[in-house]
């Protein structure tokens, strides 16, 4: 199945993608997580994107697009793959139509995750992620670890994502509503979006987008 994940900062896109993914047995692929894997290794692909994140921009189109056209070249995306974060933009969602195009395949669905602004607040503010691995994601309140700081999964020291300060989040959330909102609309046209509440419990999230995934 090839599913595009798409709602505001701290909707919980990227818990859900890796406990979504695992279970559908694809890869789950965040341009995020891909950008900050590179500011942290120091490559010129994370030297250019850094500034931009740091300030909660969005990253160039074409550096992006780039990004995930290598990416969705590989073989383990042959039956499939959830797409965090991207697209982004109506242009990269066109983007993404012609590169699956070129594949000779399209997408099955994207599901919107809904939640309200001062929850995403709350979410964002207590967010806290494991050095060694960005794909492993507590929360202070909501999905506290075992020790206070200490990933459960791998003992790896947790951390606050810079663009996760609450002056940064204000600027994302514009951000989402200028730039990311308007692929709503353009995934609706062409019958492919369902809309999933994303308030309440991780678990009771999860099994609410895997009924949904299961009408597709
Ligand atoms: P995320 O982890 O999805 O919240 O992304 C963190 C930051 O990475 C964003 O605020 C952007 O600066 C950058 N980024 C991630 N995905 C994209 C994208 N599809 N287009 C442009 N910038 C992106």
């Amino acid at each position: 199945m090839r599913i595009v994940l798409v709602g505001p900062p701290g909707a919980g896109k990227g818990t859900q993608a890796k406990i979504v993914a695992d279970r559908l047995k694809i890869p789950a692929i965040s341009t995020g997580d891909i950008f900050r894997a590179n500011v942290g290794a120091g490559t010129p692909l994370g030297l250019e994107a850094r500034s931009y994140m740091d300030s909660g921009r969005l990253v160039p189109d074409s550096v992006t697009i780039a990004m995930v056209r290598d990416r969705l070249s590989q073989p383990d995306v042959a039956n499939g793959f959830l797409l965090d974060g991207f697209p982004r933009n109506v242009p990269q969602a066109e983007e993404l139509e012609a590169i699956l195009a070129g594949m000779d395949t399209k997408l099955d669905v994207v599901l919107e995750l809904v939640v309200d602004n001062n929850e995403v607040v709350k979410r964002i503010a207590g967010r806290r992620l494991c050095r060694n691995d960005s794909t492993h994601i507590f929360h202070v309140d909501f999905n506290q670890p075992s020790v206070a700081g200490v990933c459960d999964i791998c003992g790896g020291e947790l951390y606050q994502r810079d663009d996760d300060k609450e002056e940064t989040v204000r600027e994302r959330l514009a951000v989402y509503e200028r730039e990311t909102a308007p692929i709503v609309g353009f995934y609706g046209e062409r019958g492919l979006l369902t809309t999933i509440e994303a308030t309440g419990a991780l678990d009771d999230v999860t099994a609410r987008i895997l009924t949904a995934l299961e009408d597709v």
